[in-house]
């Protein structure tokens, strides 16, 4: 897995065409949900695209994600299901996965042996880059490892996920 840091996540995203955040459980846990759409409107306001991938069941209940990015004030335009979402992968600069795992796990798809093979999923890993805020190595609630996280084109970005993005909000508005 390769390391990276808030202020190099930042001029990513701060120079980026589009961007697409994938909630998952991390961020109800952190309570992510306010800070995140303070990014996403700092990140507006120098013109890139934001839009939220909902996968049908991030977090621990139906709806998780969209209530939590409701109570922030998210704009409903801004959420995408997966059929929507999924074909705008390749031409996606950053994906920003806050605090999900099994929910953008490849195998699913790649792996025919994998307990969950055959699962939709957020495809995170086919967008040009890809940045995993979560805390460090922790499993999703499948137990499994995800290759995501060893694939080229993705980095870690360690910490709670509250903590990371208000880093990131700020840094962005000082790029
Ligand atoms: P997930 O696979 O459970 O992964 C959540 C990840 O969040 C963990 O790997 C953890 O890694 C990270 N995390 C936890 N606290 C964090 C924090 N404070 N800051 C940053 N990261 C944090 O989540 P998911 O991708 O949303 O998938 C949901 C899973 O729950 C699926 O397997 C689904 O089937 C299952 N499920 C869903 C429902 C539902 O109705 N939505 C119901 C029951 C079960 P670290 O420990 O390294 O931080």
């Amino acid at each position: 897995m390769r390391e990276v840091h808030s202020e190099d996540v930042a001029v990513q995203l701060a120079y980026a065409r589009q961007v697409v955040f994938v909630p998952g459980y991390g961020m109800a846990t952190a309570q992510a949900q306010h800070a995140l759409r303070e990014l996403a409107t700092a990140l507006e306001d120098r013109g890139v695209t934001v839009k939220y991938a909902i996968h049908p069941v991030a977090g621990r209940m139906p709806g998780h994600m969209n209530v939590l990015l409701a109570e922030a004030n998210v704009p409903y335009s801004q959420l995408y299901e997966l059929d929507q979402i999924n074909p705008e992968f390749p031409s996606t600069d950053v994906a920003v996965v806050v605090g999900a795992n099994d929910v953008v796990n490849p195998d699913a798809r790649d792996n025919p042996n994998s307990p969950i093979a055959g699962m939709p999923i957020v495809e995170v890993d086919k967008a040009r880059s890809v940045v995993v805020l979560k805390r460090g190595r922790g499993k999703g609630f499948s137990g499994l490892e995800n290759p995501l996280f060893y694939k080229q084109n993705c980095e870690m970005l360690y910490g709670d996920a509250k903590d990371s993005i208000v880093q990131l909000a700020g840094a962005v508005r000082n790029a």
